[in-house]
C-alpha cells in the first residue's frame, strides 16, 4: 500500500531534517509517496499569506504530514503557521514522549515521561489588544469541552499503552476560574478511568519535580502554555531539544514534527540533530499502521545514538546532520 503524506519543509534547519528524513524513510521498506507544500515567511511576498491554502488542502486530503519547523516573528508580524495549523486542522492533541536515551548526555538515565498538551485555546486563541498605549491583555480562554477531550485522550493513551498514572498540570490555585475548570474537567474525565493512577500538580512544583524526581511521572496533561514550556524543560532533562519527537493529532488529521524550533542560530551548518525529526518520522509511521518500520527506524536512531560515531555535536558527536542521517539509513537497512 501507498501512504500519500504532506511534507512540510519549513525554514531554518527544517529544510536540513526534510532531507534526512527522507533518506532514512526510503530504507525503511514503507511505500510513501511525498506531497511537498511550503509554509513560512518566504509565502508571505507569493501568497499573502505564511500558510498558503494549498498546504491545508494537502493535508485535509492525505490526513498526514510530516513537518519541519517554521519561525514565527516575535512582536509583530504575522500569526504562528504552527498555531493556525494546528487550529484550523482541529489539530487538538500534541503528544510529546521524553525519554532517556543510551549514549544521548541525558540528566537522568531512566525518564519515561508522555506529555500530552492542549493544542487549541488557553493563551494561544490570538486574543490580545492593547486597552491603552501602555496596557496589553491577552485572553485565555478554556473550556470544559476542550479540557475534557484532551484529558480522555490522556487516560485513553494511558491506558492502551500500559502507563501507570496521568497527572493534570495547572495554577487553578491563582487562576482558579480558567485552571479551575480545566482540573475540573480532567478530575472528571479520571473517575471513568480507575485503572489509572490519578493525580494534580501546580505547574512550578511541577518544574521543581521533575528537575528532581521525573522517574516519578508517568503522563502529563496539560493546558497549551504550561504544556509548551514543560515539554522543553523535559527535553532537556533527556539531553536537549535534538532528542525530543512530537506528533499533533486530530480527528481528521495529523502533522509530526519535533518539539524544537527553528534553531536560526545553526540553521543551513549542517549541524542540528536529526534525531528528534526521525522519531518523529516514527511516530508518523506508527500512525499509518506499519509498527514494524516504525520500530526499525527508532530502533537505529537509538543505536546510532549509543554508538556515538556518527552524531551531531549537541549530544557530544563531530557529525553532520546527513551524516548521521545517512548512519541512521543504514542501520535501519542492517536491521531490516
Ligand atoms: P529552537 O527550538 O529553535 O532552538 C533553541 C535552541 O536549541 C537553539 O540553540 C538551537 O540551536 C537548539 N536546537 C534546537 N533543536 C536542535 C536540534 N535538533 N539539534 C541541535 N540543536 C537544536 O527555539 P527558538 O530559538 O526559541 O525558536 C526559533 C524559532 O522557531 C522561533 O521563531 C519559534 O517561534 C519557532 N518555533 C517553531 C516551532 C515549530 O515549528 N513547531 C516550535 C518551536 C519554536
Amino acid at each position: 500500500m501507498i501512504h500519500r503524506v504532506t511534507l512540510i519543509p519549513g525554514d531554518g534547519v527544517g529544510p536540513e531534517l526534510v532531507e534526512a528524513a527522507v533518506t532514512v524513510l526510503a530504507c525503511s521498506g514503507v511505500s510513501l509517496e511525498f506531497e511537498l507544500h511550503e509554509a513560512g515567511a518566504a509565502m508571505i511576498e507569493h501568497y499573502g499569506t505564511a500558510l498558503p491554502d494549498d498546504v491545508l488542502d494537502s493535508i485535509r486530503g492525505t490526513g498526514v504530514a510530516l513537518k519541519g519547523p517554521v519561525t514565527t516573528p516575535v512582536g509583530a508580524g504575522f500569526r504562528s503557521v504552527n498555531v493556525t495549523l494546528r487550529t484550523e486542522l482541529g489539530l487538538y492533541a500534541n503528544l510529546r514522549p521524553v525519554r532517556s536515551l543510551p549514549g544521548a548526555p541525558c540528566l537522568y538515565p531512566d525518564v519515561d515521561l508522555v506529555i500530552v498538551r492542549e493544542n487549541t485555546e488557553d493563551l494561544y486563541t490570538g486574543r490580545e489588544r492593547m486597552v491603552d498605549a501602555d496596557t496589553a491583555e491577552c485572553i485565555k480562554v478554556i473550556t470544559r469541552g476542550a479540557s475534557e477531550r484532551i484529558a480522555s485522550f490522556a487516560f485513553e493513551y494511558a491506558r492502551a499503552h500500559g502507563r501507570r498514572s496521568v497527572t493534570a498540570v495547572h495554577k487553578a490555585n491563582i487562576m482558579k476560574l480558567s485552571d479551575g475548570l480545566f482540573l475540573e474537567s480532567v478530575r472528571a474525565v479520571a473517575a471513568d478511568y480507575p485503572d489509572v493512577l490519578f493525580q494534580d500538580r501546580i505547574v512550578d512544583n511541577m518544574c521543581l519535580q521533575l528537575v528532581r524526581r521525573p522517574q516519578d511521572y508517568d503522563v502529563l496533561v496539560l493546558p497549551n502554555l504550561y504544556g509548551d514550556i514543560v515539554s522543553d524543560l523535559a527535553a532537556g532533562l533527556v539531553g536537549g531539544l535534538g532528542l525530543a519527537p512530537g506528533a499533533n493529532i486530530g480527528p481528521d488529521a495529523a502533522v509530526f514534527e519535533a518539539v524544537h524550533g527553528s534553531a536560526p542560530d545553526i540553521a543551513g551548518s549542517d549541524q542540528v540533530n536529526p534525531a528528534a525529526f526521525l522519531l518523529s518520522a516514527a511516530m508518523m509511521l506508527d500512525h499509518l499502521g506499519e509498527p514494524d518500520a516504525a520500530r526499525l527506524v527508532e530502533r537505529a536512531v537509538i543505536e546510532v545514538l549509543a554508538e556515538a560515531r556518527h552524531t551531531t555535536p549537541d549530544v557530544g558527536g563531530s557529525a553532520g546532520t546527513q551524516e548521521m542521517a545517512r548512519a541512521v539509513a543504514r542501520r535501519v537497512e542492517e536491521l531490516s
